[in-house]
């Protein structure tokens, strides 16, 4: 037991943290740095977050590799070496478990353990933790570390549970892997991860078939093996290499040219897509800076995939269908191997099921309007309740007993991303509001796990026991959220970040545009003894 400060109520830990993925595992680092008692808990049975539950065939990052990890520990960084550009599931598997190991980080967390409820005690700031394995823990501060792409989503369809063969998620793979061999395989959904799973599945399986709602722009990936050389040259300047990655608005190298798409000429606009086309990544949109900003600029860039499409698949109807109508970028670029070419191969079949729409699951497979089919897997890569499902199915309970879920019933509202007005002492990791998925993920769980202990760290030292969200401050940052959504493309699709994959929930854009901007504002905030909070 802690009794913190010195006074105040004595509670099991200083801070409780849900999850233990890359997020939860910095700030495990940075809250003993500050010298606070902790505890995770976790619901899988090892760390890792997304990378410990999307163990589907083909997962791999689409954020390089020497971008997409750690850099509190400048030791870290230099002694691991990525083996590819970009870093496939089990690579980074390992490099979590290895940070881990390396800091100590597993004597405070407690695997396979679900938080079901959390409850804020207003009388003597503190919250109350319970789990499903009976823990009942007290601690002065919240931290949710929970993910923004980690509750699945496994549409509701009629029948989903008679379907007699093996139901997979991409989101809670098992860890033993799945054979395909043999099989008969449906997979529903083509976003990113169906787009990576789907070449590998074909390559292995009898026959695949691919219900497709939307089609999905996606760009070669250009994954490759990372030469030493290639390692030595960042290593050399990781500082300097992550500080120019940290002023750019998503906070990693897009390697942007700084112009216009409408101020070349076709021929060299052609150019500079067909060169990011070859090299492969999602820097292609890193071509002309007003590509998410400006409908004729984008749709240069969308025109270009397009052809690209059509002259990979050979069948016109498949890659007429396989042809994105709407903006790129708008739903999640996508970086794939092979994706379009799997079209090509006699094992693949393609249904469109916007013109044809999935009526029921069966025991045997599943039926649209017109048609029936038969299966031994079916694979839903039908994505997330993204950015707050991860906090909605958790029972938390703020002030006066409000429910989280309650609060946010018309979409979630933060001030920066970090805390919500209601729910004293309770942080968010790359929580709604924040530039989190519109980010490098990695390089934004630091940020925030550091800007949470400092915070911590200074209520502590001036004897303050609790720090809430004041509604005037909410209200303007949710605001200017909006307005710098606004002035973007971004809302212009149905795209999980609006929310619009989950049947009955807000459409409000969710994530904050500009890495470099946010960084300043929370530094900010904080340099100004916390500004737009009220400290008790
Ligand atoms: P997603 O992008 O949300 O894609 C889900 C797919 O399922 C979409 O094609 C969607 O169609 C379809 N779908 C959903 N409900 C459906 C229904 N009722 N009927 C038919 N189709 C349905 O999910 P995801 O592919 O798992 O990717 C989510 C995010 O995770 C990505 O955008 C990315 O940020 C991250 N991710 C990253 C990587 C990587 O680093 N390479 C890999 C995987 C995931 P609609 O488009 O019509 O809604």
């Amino acid at each position: 037991m802690t009794n913190e400060n010195g006074k105040g109520t004595a509670t099991d830990f200083d801070v409780v943290v849900v999850g233990a993925g890359f997020a939860g595992l910095v700030m495990l680092y940075r809250l003993r740095q500050i010298g606070v008692t902790a505890r995770a808990y976790e619901t899988g049975n090892g760390v890792g977050g997304t990378w410990f539950w999307n163990r589907y065939p083909g997962a791999r990052c689409d954020v390089e590799s020497m971008e997409y990890s750690y850099q509190f520990s400048p030791e870290l960084q230099q002694e691991w070496n990525w083996t590819e550009r970009y870093s496939a599931q089990p690579e980074i598997l390992r490099y979590i478990n290895h940070v881990a190991d390396r800091f100590d980080l597993r004597r405070d967390i407690q695997l396979s353990t679900r938080v079901t409820t959390a409850t804020y005690d207003e009388g003597n700031a503190l919250w109350t933790v319970e789990t499903d394995r009976g823990d009942r823990v007290t601690a002065r501060f919240l931290v949710m570390a929970t993910g923004c792409l980690s509750a699945a989503n496994t549409p509701n369809f009629p029948g989903r549970d008679s379907f007699a063969g093996r139901s997979l998620h991409t989101g809670a793979w098992p860890q033993e892997g799945v054979d395909f061999t043999g099989k008969r395989v449906g997979i529903i959904g083509t976003g990113s991860s169906g787009i990576q799973s789907i070449p590998v599945i074909a390559d292995e399986c009898a026959h695949l078939t691919v219900f497709q709602r939307t089609p999905n722009f996606s760009v070669p990936a250009g994954n490759r093996p990372l030469t030493v050389a290639e390692r030595d040259r960042v290593k050399a300047v990781y500082p300097e290499f992550r500080a120019a990655n940290s002023l750019t608005p998503f906070g990693v190298n897009f390697d942007s040219t700084g112009i216009s798409a409408l101020a070349v000429s076709d021929d060299a606009r052609v150019n500079e897509y067909e060169e990011r086309w070859e090299k492969g990544g999602l820097r292609f949109l890193g071509a002309f800076v007003d590509l998410m900003f400006d409908r004729d600029a984008n749709a240069t860039a969308a025109e270009f995939v397009r052809d690209k499409i059509r002259s990979i698949v050979k069948d016109p109807e498949v890659a007429a269908m396989l042809t994105p109508k709407d903006v790129i970028g708008c739903k999640r670029l996508c970086s794939d191997t092979g994706y379009f070419e799997a079209f090509n191969r006699p094992n693949v079949k393609l249904v469109d099921v916007a013109a044809d729409p999935i009526v029921e699951i069966t025991k045997d497979g599943l039926r649209t309007q017109t048609r029936a089919f038969e299966f031994d897997t079916l694979v839903y890569a039908t994505g997330f309740d993204a950015m707050t499902g991860a906090l909605t199915r958790i029972d938390i309970r703020g002030k006066g007993g409000a429910k989280l879920a309650d609060a946010w019933s018309a979409g979630p509202r933060t001030y920066l991303g970090v805390a919500t007005v209601g729910f004293p002492n309770l942080f968010l990791v790359t929580g709604p509001g924040s530039p989190s998925v519109l980010s490098n993920m990695v390089p934004s769980v630091e940020q925030h796990a550091q800007w949470i202990s400092s915070c911590i760290r200074d209520l502590r030292d001036r004897g303050t026991r609790s720090i809430e969200a004041q509604p005037d401050a909410q209200d303007s940052w949710v605001g200017h959220v909006n307005e710098v959504a606004g002035t973007t493309l971004y809302p212009q699709c149905n795209s999980w970040y609006l929310g619009s994959n989950v049947p009955g929930k807000p459409r409000v854009f969710m994530p904050y545009l500009g890495y470099a901007t946010y960084v300043e504002k929370c530094n900010e905030v904080a340099a100004n003894g916390y500004e737009g909070f009220t400290l008790g």
